[in-house]
């Protein structure tokens, strides 16, 4: 490790160095420079816009107690919108202050009629009670704000319903508890006028789903009542915000996005981490010998090319504290959070013993009373550097940090600039550094700033067509109320054929006056609950809960044999028992870490949609996937370099689900070059890649979409990649990367040349979880095959 002994230590409450010279700092410390790239965000001044004319003197009043002078531009533009009556998305930046435009139309009303409600959606308890904090604290006549939710005792339920008239709760709650129960809230529901739908972004794949049909429940039970509300919606930035909150409420929604708030600036490097020297000894020489068959036990798979960015973050922890300035490492991983802080650690005890007391873990599955401990030794200086997973991304309110370090894009711009956001106290200038990972998506922006800086693209994306949402949908829809032919407008595409087959499966009754539900009890439809039911980490010895992990990833980080890391502290899992929902483990550090993989069998059911671009094809359609995680590799932590591959037995999981997918002719390939012999290696290098870069499109994390490439499928009778979504029925992924096909693969194509590997790594065209071994792989040839398709595809 080579980071400098820090002579002082600062208590971290002074000011910290300016942000341009402790990056120059960082900089110099290694060979190169590993920065590839440094936006100045400038310092923003704020556009002021007078109170409008339709706020009352009362709520004016209030708000500038409060310390509102006036409102920004962007609130007023989107408020006095909603005052007079469209649906309105603001989608502007972290703490751009987008609740007073919601806040402003909704309490008007409120103050205005005195019978008039409001209904706020939160995504989490913590931030549905910060909301409720701001609007009590107003001090309104007759408002009555009130938290619905799981933690409401009983015996204040009655009264919410019948009194607040600002009622706060989250979209779990409306599903279970207010519209199964509408009968007791149609006083409120009859007096509905605004529906606010906070953080509406985290509102994606199957999850937003749900809520969409649960939010088209809501316009349902309300238009029985005869009050048809306005939807208030805020989101961060993303592409195309109207749409997205279009699907999300299914009615016409004019988005507001010019942020007229005022910023401190943000110094933001872009950090690649070296290649590593060829003698390193992790690399083993590149020899053509290994046939290109062997799917396993291969040594020359996921090589080590460049020093990996948990060691670079780590580094960058420890120097920036040794600096004593206050900074928060941002890290993907549960498992990643606790490497970094560890080595953090271990270096700054290097240097100082004792110091590395002052950097700890944070991540979300954390039992309470130790996050709370946490949170608190930050907020007093007793502690300098933090890593944590997006755990702090919503509702924790952290402030006076100088230094963000962003350990691998975390997946969406809104995430980047949320967590890039956390630094700067009240207006100071703030370094905030993205450090690439060894991944696709990583490479291609940190040599394309543009798509950092510049116009979003990204989309958040959810499918309320998916018949695995829709259907249960329509069965909670039925008990509430009998369906009629006017609620399967409402519901939408797909809504008629649910319909069909919960009548065929006996959930359902036509009678002349509609839908019935026929059984007795409600049907069971968790909105999270797709990945099955969370696991409990459980250490045998003592019978410690040591925090949860959802069950759809359980397969790939508590399979026996896994290394599981909780505070720093190693476990090695003995056991994963499905069927009761644990998985065993005991304290043990070994020198690796454990890496899962899948297979997969996919087959095509049918086609939705495709563009015949002569010798290329493009299709979105229906597939039926089968994949299993069936080993793992072991990796020394140290070095990377693969020790060995491990198999498992774990049972295969089947899905219906929906794929994207592109064939070639074999003459084209031949054409452009393509050995027959490197096909598949050219198909499977390209199909890696492309998976990386779906983020870059739609708001989905690589472990959401899954793939799969051949020389000739039985269903295509063509060289084919398929990429899918990973959820039953899908989630949008697919049919966004359909919609956006040659940007996607030109961002795919870019990232793979841009690489300075010279024959792939896993910045390019490897990838961490591929159930081959990474083998066969072809980088320059995967270059021709999508210089093929995108010749030839439409723009
Ligand atoms: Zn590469
Ligand atoms: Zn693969």
């Amino acid at each position: 490790m080579e980071s400098s002994s820090p002579a002082t230590v600062s208590a971290g409450h002074g000011p910290g160095p300016a942000p341009a010279d402790l990056l120059r700092r960082l900089r110099a410390r290694g060979a190169g420079d590993p920065v590839t790239h440094v936006e100045r965000v400038p310092a923003r001044a704020g556009v002021p816009a007078p109170w409008p004319s339709w706020a009352p003197a009362e709520l004016r009043a209030a708000l500038t107690r409060r310390g509102v002078v006036a409102p920004w531009q962007h609130q007023a533009q989107a408020a006095t919108l909603a005052r007079e009556g469209e649906h309105v998305v603001i989608a502007t930046g972290t703490a751009s202050g987008k609740s007073l435009a919601y806040q402003l139309p909704a309490l008007a009303t409120l103050l205005a009629d005195p019978r008039a409600t409001v209904l706020y959606l939160a995504p989490t308890k913590a931030l549905a009670a910060d909301q409720l904090r701001a609007v009590a604290a107003l001090e309104l006549e007759g408002v009555r704000p009130a938290c619905y939710d799981g933690d409401t005792p009983r015996a204040e339920r009655e009264w919410i319903r019948r009194h607040s008239r600002f009622v706060l709760t989250n979209p779990d709650m409306l599903h279970h508890g207010i519209l199964p129960g509408h009968a007791q809230w149609s006083g409120f529901l009859r007096r509905l006028t605004y529906v606010v739908i906070d953080e509406c972004h985290t509102y994606r794949g199957v999850f937003g789903s749900h809520v969409a049909h649960v939010l088209r429940r809501l316009r349902r039970q309300c238009a029985r009542f005869g009050a048809t509300p306005v939807f208030v919606l805020a989101s961060a930035t993303s592409g195309d915000p109207a749409t997205a909150a279009g699907r999300l409420t299914g009615l016409p929604v004019t988005a507001v996005t010019e942020d007229a708030s005022p910023r401190g600036g943000v110094t933001f490097a872009l950090w690649e981490p070296p290649l590593l020297p060829p003698d390193s000894g992790s690399a083993p020489p590149d020899s053509a010998s290994p046939a290109p068959s062997q799917a396993s036990g291969d040594h020359d798979d996921l090589r080590q090319v460049r020093r990996s960015a948990l060691r670079e973050t780590a580094d960058l922890l420890a120097d920036t504290v040794a600096e004593g300035v206050r900074t928060l490492a941002f890290v993907r991983s549960r498992k990643g959070a606790e490497v970094v802080a560890a080595n953090a650690r271990r270096s700054l005890d290097d240097a100082v013993p004792g110091l590395g007391g002052r950097v700890a873990a944070y991540r979300g599955g954390y039992l309470r009373e130790e996050r709370r401990e946490l949170e608190r030794a930050l907020l007093h200086g007793d502690l300098l550097g933090l890593a944590s997973t997006n755990a702090l991304e919503l509702g924790v309110d952290l402030v006076g940090l100088d230094a963000v370090l962003i350990c691998g894009y975390p997946g969406t711009r809104a995430s980047l600039w949320q967590q890039a956001g956390r630094a700067g106290r009240s207006g100071q200038e703030a370094l905030a550094v993205l450090v690439a990972r060894d991944d696709p998506l990583d490479t291609y922006l940190v040599h394309h700033p543009e798509a950092i800086f510049g116009a979003p693209v990204e989309a958040t994306v959810l499918d309320p067509a998916n018949r695995y949402v829709l259907a249960p949908q329509l069965a909670c829809a039925a008990v509430e109320a009998p369906l009629t032919p006017a609620d399967l407008v409402l519901f939408g595409d797909g809504a008629k054929e649910a319909v069909d087959e919960l009548v065929a499966a006996g959930a359902l009754r036509q009678r002349p006056t509609g839908w019935y539900w026929r059984h007795r009890e409600r049907p069971e439809v968790d909105l999270r609950g797709e990945g099955g039911a969370p696991i409990a980490v459980v250490e045998s010895s003592t019978g410690r809960l040591l925090g949860t992990v959802d069950g759809g990833s359980s397969h790939f980080l508590l399979h026996p044999g896994a290394v599981y890391l909780h505070q720093g502290v190693s476990y090695v899992v003995d056991e994963l028992d499905l069927a009761d929902g644990c998985a065993l483990v005991h304290v043990e550090e070994p020198d690796w870490s454990t890496h899962a993989r899948d297979v997969t069998d996919l087959s095509v059911v049918s086609v939705r949609s495709y563009v015949d671009a002569g010798p290329v094809g493009m299709f979105l359609g229906e597939v039926d996937v089968t994949s299993q995680v069936v080993s793992y590799q072991r990796r020394r932590i140290a070095t990377g370099e693969v020790i060995d591959t491990r198999p498992l037995d774990l049972p295969a999981r089947e899905l219906r689900t929906v794929a994207v997918w592109f064939t070639l002719s074999p003459q084209s390939l031949a054409l452009a070059g393509v050995q027959s012999a490197d096909v598949p290696g050219a198909l499977h290098a390209a199909e890696h890649a492309a998976i990386g870069l779906l983020p870059l499109m739609a708001t989905c994390d690589r472990w959401d979409i899954g793939g799969l490439s051949t020389a000739v499928h039985a269903d295509t009778e063509a060289p084919t990649v398929f990429v899918y979504d990973g959820h039953p029925g899908g989630a949008g992924f697919a049919e966004r990367a359909y919609g956006t096909a040659s940007a996607w693969l030109r961002a795919t194509r870019d990232a793979i040349a841009e690489c300075g590997c010279e024959t792939g790594c896993p910045s390019c065209v490897q990838s961490p979880k591929c159930g081959n071994g990474n083998n066969p792989l072809s980088k320059p040839d995967a270059i021709r095959v999508l210089d093929v398709v995108l010749a030839n595809l439409p723009e």
